[in-house]
């Protein structure tokens, strides 16, 4: 099977990963105005400062987009084939996104706005992937 594309630290991410080996989604917000800036960036989008620190989250969000892929070329993933990748706006505010794929449901289960969770997908002794899940009974 050919080796999945997974994910490389660097100064800017570290918090991301590191946090997801704990089973915990951490952004990064703003200390002036304690905006969440997601992906993460060396300044605030909303205020423009450079005081940032690592910030966990609820994990909770509401389903923003998605896309299907349904034909292969995705090393490590084509045997997941069809699968869903989710853009998921997040509880703590608007316009804050995130991606992931879905896990444990169908693609055709999907619907704008359907509440949805993080899981963690732990694919290695370093890599822990942010992955998400409908809520049970969960449109808003
Ligand atoms: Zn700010």
């Amino acid at each position: 099977m050919e080796q999945r594309v997974l994910p490389v630290r660097d100064a800017l991410n570290r918090h991301y990963w590191d946090g997801a080996q704990q089973e915990k989604l951490v952004l990064l917000a703003c200390n002036h105005c304690h905006a969440f800036v997601h992906p993460p960036r060396p300044f605030c989008t909303s205020c423009g400062r450079t005081e940032l620190a690592p910030t966990e989250v609820s994990g909770r969000g509401t389903l923003y987009s998605w896309s299907v892929m349904y034909s292969g070329g995705n090393p490590g993933f084509d045997d997941r084939l069809p699968f869903a990748v989710l853009i998921v706006e997040l509880d703590e505010q608007e316009r804050l996104l995130t991606v992931g794929n879905l896990v444990d449901a169908s693609p055709e289960d999907l619907e704008i706005g359907a509440a949805v969770e993080v899981c963690f997908e732990k694919v290695d002794d370093d890599v822990t992937l942010p992955q998400w899940r409908l809520v049970a009974g969960g449109a808003q």
